[in-house]
């Protein structure tokens, strides 16, 4: 099939940026571009239906950093980069909230709470609580960020949870309504929104970067990766480590006294209210190494150990069905949590490696790409 006249003129001729990517990271470059400078032609390619990545399947957590995930931080990087990394987190949030509207992606400030089964564990937490809400009150302006909150452990309805701390300053948010409101703002900045289309190969060449596609192939002044997990397919020098996690979510449950994001096992587990049904996700740490992977499946293993912590532990005493199954595909570094944002040569880039906090800092990782990119034209 040819392109027809109007094709090529209006979509594939002269196009100054491709992101590849259309998640919240690739969708927030391409809005910023077009904002910086609206007479760029900007296109985004996203090999989904509607989008393949982490995106659209994660939690919905609004967070910046639990005790116990900032103590582990703590252990392999200074306190400069940790603390660093949550003020980003922070301001990614806000960022998102700015751009997006608390209402159109049912943004709520819940609260988010760490819980505990062991005293070891939680003495460690307790200990670093004063000194980590010192080191955030000038991030969230809050005195009190982390306190322990052990009486509301009982009024969740929690079976076997020793201790609570609770984060006043994070909250939760509809991943679906976030995802779409962003592709209306896309369009609305004049971004070309192309789906169902896979990139199979690039070339660099000297007046631009030769895009092949599983549809049509067209040339772009530059190149943007924002492929996240699946970077290490195209781009061989980045690496990026897929790891999948995976969840359930209930119908309705009658009563369901749960509400917040809540997080256990150093963030291994996972669960939020969403109205009264609950999302769970994480067991992660069941099987590394079958979990490191792209395949977007499940597995009885971790689905039926979620369940047996749901039962026991997180609504015990309730009779639930399990609605729906999924599972997403995060990208990590070997050791390291910070986004690669860089430009690999004149005409091409890249920003991924998100974690497990795309949610959060998305926003700042998709502009900081875009004002990198716009800076080499
Ligand atoms: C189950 C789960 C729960 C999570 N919960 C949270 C949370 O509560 N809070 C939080 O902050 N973060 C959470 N995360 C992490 C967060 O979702 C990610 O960090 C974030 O979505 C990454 O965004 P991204 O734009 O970099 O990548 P993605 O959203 O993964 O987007 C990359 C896109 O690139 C596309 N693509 C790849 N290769 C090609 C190609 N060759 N051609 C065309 N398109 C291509 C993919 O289809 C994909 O849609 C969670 C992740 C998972 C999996």
């Amino acid at each position: 099939m040819n392109y027809s006249h109007w094709e090529h003129d209006s979509y594939f001729n002269s196009v100054d940026l491709t992101i590849i990517g259309g998640g919240i990271v690739g969708l927030n470059a391409a809005i910023a571009a077009r904002k910086a400078q609206p007479a760029l032609k900007v296109i985004v390619i996203e090999k989904g239906v509607v989008l393949m990545g982490a995106s659209l399947r994660n939690a919905g957590f609004a967070c910046f950093g639990s005790p116990s995930e900032l103590i582990d931080d703590l252990k392999s990087r200074n306190e400069e980069q940790v603390f660093q990394l949550v003020e980003k987190r922070w301001k990614g949030l806000l960022a998102l909230r700015n751009l997006i509207g608390d209402k159109a992606m049912e943004y709520e400030g819940l609260g988010g709470y760490e819980l505990f089964d062991s005293e070891n564990a939680f003495a460690e937490s307790r200990e670093a609580i004063a000194g980590f809400n010192k080191k955030v009150s000038s991030i969230t302006g809050e005195r009190e960020t982390y306190k322990v909150t052990d009486d509301k452990i009982k009024q969740f309805g929690f079976n076997g949870f020793l201790h609570m701390i609770e984060n006043c300053s994070e909250g939760q948010l509809n991943t679906g309504k976030m995802i779409q409101t962003l592709v209306r703002k896309a369009a609305e900045e004049g971004v070309i929104l192309i789906n169902g289309v896979e990139v199979k190969s690039f070339n660099e060449e000297t007046d631009g970067v030769l895009i092949n596609t599983s549809w049509q192939n067209f040339k772009t002044k530059h190149v943007l990766f924002t492929t996240n997990a699946y970077t290490s397919e195209l781009l061989k020098d980045v690496v990026v480590k897929p790891a999948r996690a995976q969840v359930l979510i209930t119908k309705p449950i009658e009563g369901l006294r749960l509400k917040g994001a809540f997080h256990y096992d150093k963030g291994y587990y996972y669960f939020r209210n969403v109205g009264q049904r609950v999302l769970f996700g994480g067991g992660r740490n069941l099987d590394f190494e079958g979990e490191t992977t792209t395949q977007l499946e499940t597995t009885d293993k971790i689905q039926k150990a979620l369940e047996k912590m749901l039962s026991e532990k997180i609504i015990p005493g309730h009779t639930y069905e399990v609605e729906r199954r999924w599972s997403g595909i995060m990208g990590l570094g070997d050791c390291d949590k910070s986004p690669v944002i860089k430009s690999l040569s004149k005409r091409t880039h890249c920003a991924v490696r998100l974690g497990g906090m795309g949610v959060a800092i998305g926003t700042l990782v998709g502009q900081e790409a875009a004002a990198m990119v716009l800076n080499q034209f």
